[in-house]
């Protein structure tokens, strides 16, 4: 029978006989867990003679002998000698400690778990019966993909100290939401959101989380910043988990930077899920890569708000790529600047608005008439200007032609 603990392998000692896939594979694992992997093998897989020369572990490279196990908190027989496997496990079993026998798990007295982590939580599967790994991580898979889903309430039963959580909701299309952004929603017990790109994500919360809103709507003002953290960190003093979902990445035009500042003044505890901002993803998602070989090795990532900033036109001058946000209102500000400043009237300009989502639409043209071709098209924000080389219709394609075979 075999039950199923978790174990803190933090600086616990773990000696690992054999060299090869299995050994390998499995040390990895404990390394990541914090332990120290000692390794006993003449020959060793290339990653673990990597990471001995790195000294993330200790590679002794000789046979094992009954004397190496001593002092270890776990050991893994993972050697190609199945006698060598179990007249060490015996040896280990008289030293009581625990041991795994790749070669035959009914000698070992434990066995591996297929596991994954979620946050701070952890899934284990393992057989009660013959091992059949394959048929173990299936299940692992299954019961992951749940969680990871967004499916379960993860709220917390016992109470705890309350945080903030700023999570990136990413450009707009659910599926660019990362996993542990999921998993914050999933633990939360309040979400305070402020973007319409992030209904689906909401509309799979349990009715009794609390959302609120903040954003602002054609016929109401947007709640003043100080409101937005006066709300953040009151309901975490209440000691719930409040997940803070804002647009993009939190910290790229997004005042992450205020609601962290207020959290420490409060001596709240937070977290910064990153998220993936549109300005790199909303161009990517249209094809435009901001920066490409031997078209431009820069990228500025700027605001519309105030007009044509001096970083963005002397970027522009360089040959680096702009990239603005907020700028639909500015866009015909902003061109006149730079072609007044010397920047080529011809440099190729790509708008796309409500990127990643079904509104999303691109429109092009050279930065002499662009302005008018948006205003033609009546772009509207959300929207991502793109300005450089690298907005040139053709460019993927014609990198391709360009490649010698
Ligand atoms: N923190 C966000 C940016 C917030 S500023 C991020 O990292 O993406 C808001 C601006 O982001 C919008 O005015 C627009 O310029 C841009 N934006 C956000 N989502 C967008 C989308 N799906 N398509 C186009 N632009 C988008």
């Amino acid at each position: 029978m075999t039950s199923l603990f978790g174990l803190d392998l933090r600086d616990k000692r773990i000696v690992v006989a054999g060299g090869g896939i299995v050994a390998t594979r499995r040390l990895r694992r404990f390394l990541s867990e914090g332990a120290e992997v000692v390794v006993i093998s003449p020959e060793v897989s290339d990653d673990i003679a990597r990471l001995a020369s790195h000294h993330d572990i200790e590679w002794r490279q000789r046979t094992i002998e009954e004397a190496d196990l001593e002092g270890a908190w776990f050991i893994l027989l993972a050697t190609d000698d199945r006698e060598v496997n179990a007249r060490l496990s015996a040896r280990a079993a008289q030293l009581r400690v625990w041991c795994i026998n790749a070669s035959d798990a009914a000698q070992g007295t434990a066995r591996a778990a297929a596991t994954s982590t979620h946050g701070d939580l952890a899934i284990g599967v393992v057989s009660l019966d013959a091992p059949d790994p394959a048929r173990v991580r299936a299940v692992r898979d299954a019961i992951a993909a749940v969680v990871d889903g967004g499916e379960v309430d993860l709220r917390r039963h016992r109470p705890g100290a309350g945080r903030v959580i700023l999570v990136g909701s990413g450009p707009g299309d659910a599926g660019m939401l990362t996993i542990r952004g999921r998993q914050a929603l999933s633990e939360a017990d309040v979400v305070v959101t402020d973007r319409l790109g992030s209904s689906a994500i909401l509309s799979s919360l349990p009715y009794d989380v609390e959302v609120v809103n903040v954003g602002k709507s054609p016929d109401n003002h947007p709640v003043p910043q100080a409101e937005i953290n006066r709300i953040l960190v009151e309901r975490a003093l209440e000691g719930k988990s409040v997940v803070r979902l804002k647009g993009g990445d939190p910290f790229v035009f997004g005042r992450g930077g205020e609601e962290v500042n207020a959290c420490l003044s409060a001596g709240v505890d937070y977290e910064v899920v990153p998220g993936v901002t549109s300005a790199l993803s909303v161009p990517a998602s249209v094809g435009i890569p901001v920066t490409q070989r031997g078209v431009a090795t820069s990228v500025l990532v700027t605001t519309g708000h105030a007009g044509a900033d001096q970083a963005a036109i002397a970027s522009m001058l360089a040959g680096a790529t702009v990239v603005v946000l907020m700028g639909v209102t500015a866009l015909p500000a902003i061109a006149s600047a730079a072609i007044a400043a010397g920047v080529d009237e011809d440099t190729p300009v790509a708008v796309v608005e409500s990127g990643t989502t079904a509104r999303e639409r691109v429109t092009r043209g050279p930065l002499a008439d662009i302005a008018r071709i948006a205003s033609e098209t009546g772009v509207k924000p959300p929207a991502v200007i793109v300005i450089g080389e690298v907005a040139r219709p053709d460019l993927l394609a014609s990198l391709v032609a360009a490649t010698p075979q």
